[in-house]
């Protein structure tokens, strides 16, 4: 049976970036879900019924009575949301779904590769296993053009500071020689990927954002590294 279209409450907005904004959906009396860390809403506003867009929980869940997602400037709903979302708007909602979820087993070291906006989910997946202070690795590629593009800059570190097991790593892509910056410039690719695993038998590997970012992770996991497919999650957005 479908799940049930829930009306929401913006309770919340913060510009994360100029053209990055993070919205609270408040659910409804009542409205109590089952869901898993790393699956997505999928929103409509109220007078077109057609046009739905998903996006990524960046909350986790262990945060309830709420709803977060961060979303970037593009395309019709996302420019929607960014320029026009207030505090007090009502948005649609469909309930969680998807199958991008953390593998959080003791042992295991989750490799996740993000571009851009798709870094959301995984601040869900840092977020649950730092609240449950669980041993699970998590590392994060991230690849911005700049510096002033990292979403979440602030809270991952913060998660960082509070749970040894987790790290963020960014790559900055288009960042001028004479820039300052101490992190690692250039595109993603095999060598750091490999560079971050220990034990390849025990590492899930998750990419999230573009197309052409997901696919050519998935190429350097599985073809440069030698992962099995079955090691490999992924999350294509557009
Ligand atoms: C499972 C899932 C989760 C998603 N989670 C998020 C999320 O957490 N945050 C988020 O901002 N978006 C997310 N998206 C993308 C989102 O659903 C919309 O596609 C996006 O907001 C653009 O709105 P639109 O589709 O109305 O754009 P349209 O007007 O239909 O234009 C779409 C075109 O814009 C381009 N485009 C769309 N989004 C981007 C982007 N972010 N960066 C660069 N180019 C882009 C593509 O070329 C695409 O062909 C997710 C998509 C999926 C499938």
């Amino acid at each position: 049976m479908a799940k049930p279209t829930l009306e929401m409450t913006i309770e919340r907005v913060r510009m994360d970036l100029p053209d990055t904004k993070t919205l609270r959906l408040t659910w409804p009396d009542g409205y109590d879900p089952q869901f898993k860390t790393g699956q997505f809403i999928t929103l409509h506003w109220p007078e077109a019924t057609d046009y739905k867009r998903a996006y990524s929980l960046c909350s986790c869940a262990l945060d309830r009575g709420y709803f977060d997602v961060t979303v970037k400037r593009e395309g019709k709903m996302g420019t929607r949301i960014v320029d026009w979302a207030r505090v007090g708007d009502k948005l649609w909602v469909l309930p969680p779904a998807g199958k991008f979820l953390p593998v959080y087993e003791p042992d295991t070291h989750l490799v996740c590769i993000a571009g851009g906006s798709g870094v959301t989910p995984f601040r869900a997946f840092a977020r649950e296993s730092t609240l449950r202070g669980l041993t699970t690795r998590i590392t994060i590629l991230y690849s911005v053009r700049h510096p002033g593009e990292i979403i979440f800059q602030d809270e991952f570190r913060q998660l960082e500071a509070a749970n040894p097991q987790f790290r963020l790593l960014v790559t900055c892509t288009r960042l001028a020689q004479e820039q300052p910056w101490e992190g690692r410039r250039g595109r993603i690719d095999p060598g750091w990927i490999g560079a971050q695993v220990e034990d390849l038998a025990k590492t899930v590997f998750y990419a999230c954002g573009s197309q052409g970012l997901v696919d050519a992770a998935e190429e350097m996991v599985v073809r440069h590294l030698g992962a099995s497919k079955a090691q490999m999650k992924t999350e294509k957005w557009w």
